[in-house]
């Protein structure tokens, strides 16, 4: 008999990723409940290739994503895009063999800076990673870098600021106008700018509003289409503006971040999943006022699982 599992695995819980062909030849990888480490990939088939959009965070997840883009083409995954550096976008880079990991420079120096696969077991217990292998981006690029599926012209650029990371990618195939926005947008979800900048996640929101996308594939959540796009954009912009908003006030009455989120009333965006990220949202909002001195990533995630009880953030990858 094994030994009973502190979290159930996630197949036991969670809906199976749903694989969709959202425009001819494009196709979304949504994987639920879209919470910690549980992201979004997709894929753009070729003539002769196939141009993936992100992996996952683990073995298993982005095995079963290799499967689903099987069910589709037999042709050989040539590129993979990597949106941004976080594990749940990058882990699963190495399964593409042969492949070429494009990212942004910065994306790439985070992750060479780490140098290995970061170790998340001590804040996300019970998570079976698999044997994950450490591969970064192979190719980088600042600004702009346009990618062709045959002749389907796949744009990636970066924002020219620092928004969720220091070197987010969007992927725009303007043809079809379908926009992979990586985890600039939290489809349902909390925004989380721990490794980033709120004023520069709010900015960025006009920049994806500009592209007068149909399509909008999220870094976590449902893909969005039409009007849904801009109210799931307004709801982000919202959400960050609360979060600058209750910073004001929290430095004026002289309480810490994680004092000022346990008298925050996030109102509607208490229904979103992973709340606790308003924790960490506020030391950066924090110290983008200028009132946060002591800032550091490991702080601020110790006072999301205060602000938990305790409790590790909830993680059924
Ligand atoms: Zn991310």
């Amino acid at each position: 008999m094994s030994a009973p599992h502190d979290h159930p695995p996630s197949s036991a819980v969670l809906p199976p990723p749903v694989l969709e062909r959202v425009s001819d030849g494009i196709y979304s990888y949504v994987q639920p409940d879209g919470t910690w480490f549980i992201n979004n990939c997709g894929f753009i088939v070729g003539p002769d290739q196939v141009v993936v959009i992100d992996t996952t965070s683990t073995e298993s997840r982005t095995t079963a994503f290799i499967e689903a883009i099987r069910s589709v083409t037999d042709k050989p995954v040539t590129t993979v895009v990597n949106t941004h550096h976080h594990g749940d976008h990058t882990h699963g880079n190495y399964l593409f063999e042969g492949a070429t990991i494009v990212g942004h420079r910065r994306c790439r120096e985070v992750m060479m800076d780490a140098g290995r696969i970061v170790d998340y077991s001590a804040a996300f217990p019970g998570v079976e990673w698999g044997a994950l292998q450490f591969r970064a981006p192979t190719m980088v690029f600042d600004g702009s870098l346009d990618l062709y599926a045959g002749d389907l012209k796949v744009e990636l650029s970066d924002l020219g600021h620092v928004a969720h990371t220091t070197g987010d990618v969007l992927a725009w195939i303007e043809e079809r106008r379908v926009l992979f926005a990586g985890d600039l947008v939290f489809h349902g979800g909390t925004p989380f700018a721990l490794f980033g900048s709120i004023v520069g996640t709010i900015e960025a929101m006009d920049a994806l509003e500009a592209y007068g996308a149909q399509v909008m594939v999220p870094g976590h959540g449902p893909v969005a289409r039409g009007s849904a796009i801009k109210s799931a954009l307004d709801d982000q912009r919202q959400y960050l503006s609360l979060v600058q908003e209750q910073a004001a006030l929290g430095i004026t009455a002289g309480r810490t971040p994680l004092e000022q989120a346990r008298v925050t009333d996030l109102g509607r965006f208490a229904a979103w999943t992973d709340t606790e990220r308003l924790v960490g949202n506020l030391h950066v909002a924090y110290r983008e006022a200028g009132r946060n001195d002591e800032f550091t990533i490991e702080a601020a995630i110790g006072d999301m699982i205060h602000f938990n009880g305790g409790a590790l953030p909830r993680c059924l990858a």
